[in-house]
């Protein structure tokens, strides 16, 4: 794929142009059908609830740092709570998922929050349009924290009422609803959600108030159903705050206006599917950098990145090749997910970055190019596809990390490509599946599920073949683009394309531990004008079972090198090659395409096994339409000589059967197995005869 290098043009202001009122209000309703709807049937506009006297202020903890400690308690609550709700909640998947959850789906949420800083209190409506998918439906049941303090809940807009406990919060309906039949409630509530999820933080003297909800946050700052196989279509996100701070949020921003003296409402709209933990505002008094995006077709898109006054220098250069980057990533995989609205940054005071949705937030001391391109790459993996659950997240992360390498690639090269893969080369237990998803350190390892995930795209990407490959995520893109994913159907994808039973490479590299280690020898004989290779491969590791993988075998002599390609799955292998000159070396994986390790046994000592067992080249090759294929047998007994293309597909099973003792020349006339003349290219006999497996290269010129 070629790189085309883009000019940028950085506008910097401190301040967006302001939206004439009137068109405002007409594009937000253009844009907001869901809402009117709800407005409508809601029979006023909805309200904002006011502070109890009565909340509690929780002390701030720490926010400058991930705590472990704070993950791990809250692991054991959620698997503790999944556990006491017992007999009528089901622990399916999803901390505290519950089987009333999925009595209806989410279409839309709107949340109008109030945040101030100067007491740390979040009060706010939230509304929920959804249909009931269950038989009937008498009460929809959400996830909101205990510490959030509901005032008052409705249903098609009359009071109703609730029970809020378990982090659970039920609202009666108004009636009974019917399955098809939407509803909408609203939830007045208020308290201080500052934890991991939500912050009110300082920097220089000013407030820097923050979300990351990832990986089951929302529901700590704002009552929704908070599982990501449920995306609600659109969410609107109105935020109140002193006048003094800019909001940066989801989609675009229709407009601000001032509800009342000293303060500003911001009224960001994601039109596109969105996950609960995705759903993020951030408040600071930014400054705007502006850059544009050109799309593939032309179209023009709004960069926008809201940073801290005195970095502006720093996120001016380091945001800089985002444009670039996000063309890179959309002739690879498909065009930006969200190009009639945005993308951009929002500075907060976290170490790392999260991608929410076409606003990821940043650390403001950060901007290494592959921190960039990891957040990016999320939008559309994460963010645009989302993993259907926390078992899955190396969907996410796998593909965010190796896509790092990928920007490298694409604009550095294919050295840049292999020395970032080299750097996230994992050989260590753990598997890349999460099994235990109360475990936050087991979601977010990112040896596994980062480093190893992004291992797993990467061998992908060989064993496919480049073709394949890019073709299989434009079709994953167009199956699960706006929905969620689980590996098994990732995996039906890619061997829909592909043709390839992925069934053994997820087993392997997804579910199970480590890595095969090989070890190497290889011995060379002259053979008439030729020589002949005996490479054994011996899969010597112990701590897991034995891999299956095709591996490039590379044979280096004076006058050039020549290439093979073999299936290697058991403990020992015997690979015979024939090759016109005398071997110097003989590479296995060359290239570094498999997550292994290999140790050199060395030649002495290695005797072929029924060496004379071999595949003796074949007559003539290149060849057009026909070649006979010679081999030698000391005894009587079954073979097998499978045609197999460049990517490992079988194209012919010649099946000579039984033998005898002695040289015989098989035929291939040039066609598959369906009798239709195979392409010109570069084919491989492979020939089994008890434990030996013979491999030569044959090229169809047509
Ligand atoms: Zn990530």
């Amino acid at each position: 794929m070629m790189y085309n290098k883009m000019t940028s043009r950085l506008a910097l202001t401190s301040l967006w142009r302001e939206i004439p009122m009137g068109l405002r209000c007409v594009a937000c309703l253009r844009l907001c059908p869901v809402l009117i709807l709800m407005i409508t049937v809601c029979g006023a506009p909805l309200g904002l609830a006011r502070t109890p006297d009565t909340i509690p202020l929780a002390p701030l903890p720490d926010q400058s740092v991930w705590s472990e400690a704070y993950k791990a308690r809250q692991g054991a609550v959620y698997e503790a709570r999944a556990r006491s709700l017992g007999l009528q909640k089901a622990f399916a998947g999803d901390p505290a998922k519950t089987a009333a959850m999925d009595a209806y789906d989410a279409h839309f949420y709107f949340l109008d929050l109030d945040l101030d800083p100067s007491v740390n209190i979040l009060t706010a409506t939230v509304a929920m349009a959804a249909t009931v998918v269950a038989d009937s439906l008498t009460e929809a049941e959400l996830h909101l924290d205990n510490g959030m303090l509901v005032s008052a809940t409705r249903a098609g807009g009359v009071a109703v009422a609730w029970t809020h406990g378990f982090d659970l919060l039920d609202v009666t309906l108004d009636r009974t609803y019917l399955q098809g039949e939407s509803f909408t409630i609203e939830v007045d509530y208020a308290g201080n959600p500052a934890g991991d999820y939500f912050g009110w933080s300082s920097y220089n003297g000013a407030p820097l108030i923050w979300t990351l909800s990832e990986p089951y946050g929302a529901r700590e700052w704002w009552p929704c159903k908070d599982l990501n196989s449920d995306k609600a279509d659109s969410v609107a996100v109105d935020v109140t705050v002193p006048d003094s701070l800019v909001v940066a949020g989801n989609g675009l921003l229709m407009g601000t206006d001032t509800p009342e003296p000293g303060k500003t409402t911001y009224h960001w709209r994601e039109r596109h599917p969105i996950a609960t933990y995705l759903v993020s505002a951030t408040a600071h008094p930014y400054t705007l950098i502006e850059d544009t995006y050109t799309g593939l077709l032309g179209e023009t898109m709004p960069l926008q990145h809201y940073v801290v006054a005195d970095k502006v220098a720093e996120a001016t250069a380091g945001y800089a090749p985002t444009a670039d980057m996000i063309h890179t990533f959309a002739l690879a995989y498909g065009e930006y997910p969200f190009l009639d609205e945005k993308y951009g940054h929002a500075h907060f005071l976290w170490g790392g970055g999260m991608e929410h949705q076409t606003c990821s937030s940043m650390g403001f001391n950060y901007y290494n190019q592959t921190f960039v391109a990891h957040e990016l790459a999320h939008q559309w993996f994460g963010d645009n596809i989302t993993c259907a659950d926390f078992h899955h997240i190396w969907l996410n992360e796998g593909f965010a990390t190796w896509s790092e390498a990928y920007w490298l690639e694409q604009s550095q090269g294919e050295l840049a490509y292999k020395g970032r893969m080299n750097q996230q080369k994992y050989l260590g237990a753990g598997s890349v599946y999460v099994y235990d998803v109360s475990n936050f350190n087991g979601i977010f390892n990112y040896w596994t599920t980062y480093a190893k995930a992004s291992w797993v795209v990467h061998m992908l990407r060989h064993v496919m073949g480049e073709s394949d490959f890019f073709a299989a995520l434009a079709d994953y893109r167009a199956a699960y683009g706006d929905s969620s994913a689980t590996t098994e159907q990732f995996q039906a994808v890619c061997e829909q394309v592909s043709g390839l039973d992925l069934g053994q490479f997820m087993s392997q590299w997804i579910y199970g531990e480590y890595y095969p280690q090989y070890g190497i020898s290889w011995t060379k004989t002259p053979v008439g004008p030729n020589w002949r290779v005996d490479l054994r491969i011996k899969q010597t590791q112990t701590n897991a079972g034995l891999f299956s993988m095709p591996l490039d075998i590379r044979v280096t002599t004076p006058l050039g090198d020549e290439a093979f390609v073999v299936q290697n799955q058991d403990e020992v292998q015997w690979y015979h090659f024939m090759v016109a000159h005398e071997p110097e070396d003989v590479l296995v994986d060359p290239d570094a395409w498999v997550l292994c390790e290999q140790t050199d046994l060395g030649i002495s000592g290695v005797v072929a096994p029924a060496a004379e067992v071999s595949l003796l080249g074949a007559v003539p090759n290149p060849f057009n339409p026909r070649t006979s294929i010679r081999l030698s047998l000391p005894t009587a007994q079954e073979v097998g000589l499978v045609i197999y293309d460049l990517a490992g597909r079988r194209v012919r099973d010649l099946a000579p059967g039984l033998l005898s003792a002695g040289e015989h020349d098989v035929l291939w006339d040039g066609r598959d197995q369906t009798g239709r003349e195979a392409a010109s290219g570069t084919y491989f006999v492979r020939m089994t005869a008890g434990e030996t497996h013979a491999v030569n290269r044959l090229t169809l010129v047509r």
